[in-house]
């Protein structure tokens, strides 16, 4: 796709989502009546897809403790590094190394930021249409609870703080 087809899809994206008034300025983020939200028990999908999950070295301390482990030995095992950044290894079959064969987190209350933000990330909050996107790869997008627009871009926020 040129860039100018490129910009041409984001305007139309923009027009649908409202996310600039008629004068071109910014307007209230699309979500601003708050999001539902509500993971789904047994689902496990976004941790089974290929991807990558960061983690700081706070977070690799908090691990290894959760898993009893030294750091050096948790590193050794659970942890790959990808162009200076720290990352939890892959599965064989791929997706995270802590996915359980019954689709739960094995190490879920010590899991890495970009965990429990999801999918209350930037890129995925940036408008309607990339949301709803993401929806149809999260079941739990648009079930449970309304989440309100504050307490959505704390979690977006405390995402991109961890990946500076
Ligand atoms: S894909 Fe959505 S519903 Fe499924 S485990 Fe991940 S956050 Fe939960
Ligand atoms: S750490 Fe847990 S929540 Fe995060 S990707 Fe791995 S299995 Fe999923």
């Amino acid at each position: 796709m040129t860039r100018a087809a490129k910009r041409a899809e984001r305007a139309a994206v923009d027009a649908g989502s409202g996310t600039h008034d008629a004068d071109g300025a910014p307007d209230a983020p699309f979500y601003r009546a708050g999001l539902r939200f509500e993971c789904q028990p047994s689902c496990g999908a976004c941790c089974a897809q290929p991807g990558k999950v960061y983690v700081t070295r706070d977070e690799v301390k908090a691990l290894a403790a959760h898993r009893g482990l030294g750091i050096a030995e948790f590193r050794r095992r659970f942890v790959r590094r990808e162009r200076g950044a720290l990352l939890l290894a892959d599965r064989p079959e791929g997706g995270c190394v802590f996915l359980g064969p019954d689709l739960r987190c094995g190490v879920y209350p010590a899991r890495p930021t970009q965990c429990r933000t999801y999918p209350f990330w930037p890129e995925i909050i940036a408008d309607a249409a990339t949301w709803e996107w993401e929806g149809l790869k999260c079941p739990g997008i648009g079930k449970g609870d309304v989440i309100l627009a504050d307490e959505i871009e704390v979690r977006s926020r405390e995402t991109s703080s961890e990946r500076v």
